[in-house]
């Protein structure tokens, strides 16, 4: 089985993202970036199904600027086999994405793709379950579990209140959430080892996708400033400030 693995280039998590000063979007000058965090969750659950047995070649896959080569670097040194850039340096909405993907998915014929719940950026979440739709594949989303036997894929998804188990047909569509495992990190010998490994690079036009957006940004805004905290004497005056604020 072939495994296809999307990785998108992001803001690193510990970054705390500035503004733009016109409110036009997030400013990325001299910003360390990296592989989205659900992605690298994905990369460590196709090497493990790899580990396993139950794959034999994964393929990372990223959309992005000629810089997003540095993320599929990561996924070869994890252990991923070969990667495919499709380089843009437009910022490309998950409807384009899964356009990409579907093209890339129609030449590879992987059996399985596993995608992160969503992009720490964009916080869209729409990617995967778009891939699906366009595939007319079965999909199990927010992953906490795979267990892959024979033609069939047992997902356990992390929802409100507890865990949903769904059993698909591949091939099939996952995403990955928080828990599913914990990646590992690239051993020098292997980030080595990855420089040398199989990296195609292509364009949205080589799949025939028009990557221009469909949505409009009309303004990105700091979150509102915390107010600082104050310290009540008792629970009496806490009753009477609660009173005069009118929430008691
Ligand atoms: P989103 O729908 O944007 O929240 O993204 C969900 C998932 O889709 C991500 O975790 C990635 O696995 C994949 N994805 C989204 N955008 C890209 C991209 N530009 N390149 C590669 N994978 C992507």
């Amino acid at each position: 089985m072939k495994i296809l693995v999307p990785v998108k280039r992001v803001i690193d998590y510990n970054v705390k993202p500035r503004v733009k000063a016109d409110g036009s979007g997030v400013d990325l000058a001299n910003v360390k970036m990296s592989m989205n965090p659900f992605d690298e969750i994905s990369v460590e659950e196709a090497i493990r199904l790899k580990e396993a047995g139950k794959a034999e070649e994964i393929v990372a896959v990223s959309i992005g600027p000629a810089k997003a080569t540095e993320t599929l670097r990561t996924a070869l040194a994890m252990g991923a086999d070969r990667a495919i850039l499709v380089e843009t340096d437009d910022e490309v909405e998950p409807l384009a994405v899964a356009k990409i993907l579907k093209a890339i998915v129609d030449e590879e014929s992987p059996r399985l793709v596993i995608t992160g719940k969503q992009a720490i950026d964009d916080d869209s979440n729409q990617t995967g379950q778009m891939l699906a739709a366009l595939l007319g594949w079965g999909q199990g989303t927010f992953a906490n579990t795979v267990e892959v036997e024979g033609e069939a894929i047992t997902v356990k998804r992390e929802i409100d209140g507890g865990l949903q188990t769904v059993k698909l047909n591949l091939p099939a569509v996952v995403t990955t959430d928080l828990r599913l495992n914990e990646p590992r990190y690239a051993s020098l010998p292997n980030i080595m080892k990855a420089k040398s490994k199989p990296l195609d690079t292509k364009t949205p036009g080589d799949y025939g996708v028009d990557t221009t957006p469909r949505l409009t940004t009309t303004n990105v805004g700091e979150p509102p400033k915390r107010e600082a905290g104050e310290i009540l004497e008792d629970v009496d005056a806490l009753v009477a400030k609660l009173k005069d604020m009118g929430v008691a």
